[in-house]
């Protein structure tokens, strides 16, 4: 399989998937997206349940030609060898059949965590003996940052640089981000997630600076966090059809639009999923775009649900990708859009109304359900809940009147110290930093 930045758009550039792996981003600022979508049906799956034995099927095709294609069954199961629970809702709050799959059951307590897995084990397997030590360059509004540590954390020849935005994520995310130590460097940056990345693009775009220290991204524009997030709606899809429902409709709490483009692609590829609900913050562009058909991107603002925080989602560019020439809002992608006082209000109510703490993240996910119940829709609805509420304690515990005991492997983080740096928002300061590590 070759892959192509979706910029490209005569095709003059293939790329293995090895190259863009490593590469993060296209040389020409686009993402890479592979040459064709291959068909998977139902059959390709016979006798796969776990989801690193699905994960493995499903990625195979993605997996021709690279040098890792022998060890993709390895890969998988070390990466993706975690929990994702489909949970039934219930409680006097539910008013058709939903469920909740609980995507944050690894190590940093947030989705990210599945492909974040992956592509530390991908990149460690691509890895040369004699190769110098690798700089993963990372921005995060949040959940990011910690996840990408945790993948990394201990790797031998990977270093993990962070940059978050000081004051602009959770506490409990903060503590986590510089929880880490020995290979992975933390920095506060005075400025916003939007000056964060900035910088890591504008370091990782220059040729001289990436090559002396060797960096690689590992943000949500990777195709490497993008593949592995299909397997687990592969997975769901298959445990519907193996109880004789009908395809779910799949709820996504969306920001930058990687979790929600993976269940797309997933759908594409033809695994059995029913509507693409993109559940967004008060962040407008994309509820915007399927109001109107025009795309807008914005500086970003700042909300109760900060992980989705983005007012210029990257992926959106490998939707148009995707849908070239058709109208994505024909097939099936609806955007509802939840503002803060909603968020808060489904926070309070989601003991009493479906015995559930939700995050403020997946409370936005909760609200758009309930707005399509309302106009009568009765199939299967499957909530996706990206983070656990005790990553956002500051804004749940005050809601729900008590505090939210952490998940075990975020407690245990939580319970080392923490380090980070300030840093200025420029891009002069992130390469000092760089130059200081060697
Ligand atoms: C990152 C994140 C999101 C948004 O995911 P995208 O792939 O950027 O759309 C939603 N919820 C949580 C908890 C997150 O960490």
């Amino acid at each position: 399989m070759r892959y192509y930045s979706t910029r490209d758009l005569r095709r003059e550039w293939p790329m293995t998937l090895d190259g863009a792996l490593s590469a993060g981003l296209a040389p020409d600022g686009g993402l890479y997206v592979p040459e064709s979508l291959p068909h998977r049906g139902v059959r390709d799956f016979a006798g796969a349940r776990t989801l690193p034995a699905i994960a493995e099927r499903l990625l195979a095709p993605f997996f021709s030609g690279s040098l890792l294609r022998d060890r993709l069954r390895e890969i998988c199961h070390e990466a993706l060898d975690l929990p994702t629970p489909i949970v039934p809702l219930a409680g006097p709050g539910v008013s058709g059949p939903s469920a909740v799959l609980e995507l944050f059951h690894g190590p940093t307590a947030a989705f990210k965590d599945y492909a974040a897995r992956f592509l530390a084990t991908c990149l460690a397997g691509l890895r040369q003996r004699d190769e110098p030590v690798r700089t993963v360059l990372v921005a995060t509004s949040g959940d990011t940052g910690g996840a990408v540590a945790a993948a990394f954390h201990r790797r031998p020849g990977f270093r993990v640089v962070i940059l978050y935005p000081e004051g602009r994520v959770s506490p409990r995310q903060a503590h986590q981000l510089g929880a880490f130590g020995g290979n992975v460097h933390c920095y506060r940056v005075a400025g916003t997630f939007d000056d964060c990345q900035r910088m890591v693009k504008a370091l990782l775009a220059d040729r001289t600076q990436a090559a002396r220290f060797a960096l690689t991204s590992a943000n949500s524009i990777s195709l490497g966090r993008l593949l592995p997030q299909m397997a687990y709606y592969a997975h769901a899809a298959l445990a519907y059809l193996a109880e004789g429902q009908s395809p779910p409709t799949v709820i996504i709490p969306s920001g930058n639009l990687g979790n929600g483009l993976a269940a797309i692609l997933a759908r594409e590829i033809g695994l059995p999923l029913g509507e693409i609900v993109l559940a967004t913050n008060a962040n407008p562009t994309l509820s915007e775009w399927h109001a109107s058909g025009r795309y807008h991107g914005r500086p970003s603002l700042a909300t109760l649900a900060n992980a989705m925080d983005v007012g210029d989602p990257s992926n959106f560019e490998r939707l148009s990708w995707l849908y070239a020439g058709r109208d994505a809002r024909a097939a099936g992608i609806r955007v509802e859009r939840v503002d803060d006082d909603t968020i808060e209000a489904r926070v309070r109510e989601g003991e009493a109304a479906y015995g559930q703490v939700w995050c403020p993240h997946t409370a936005c996910a909760v609200e758009a359900m309930e707005r399509l119940r309302k106009q009568g829709r009765s199939e299967p609805m499957l909530l996706v809940a990206t983070a656990h509420p005790a990553k956002f304690d500051s804004v749940v515990d005050p809601l729900v009147g008590h505090a939210v005991s952490p998940p075990p492997a975020l407690a245990e983080i939580l319970a080392r110290p923490s380090h980070s740096l300030p840093m200025a928002a420029e891009t002069g300061a992130l390469s000092t930093a760089l130059a200081a590590l060697e």
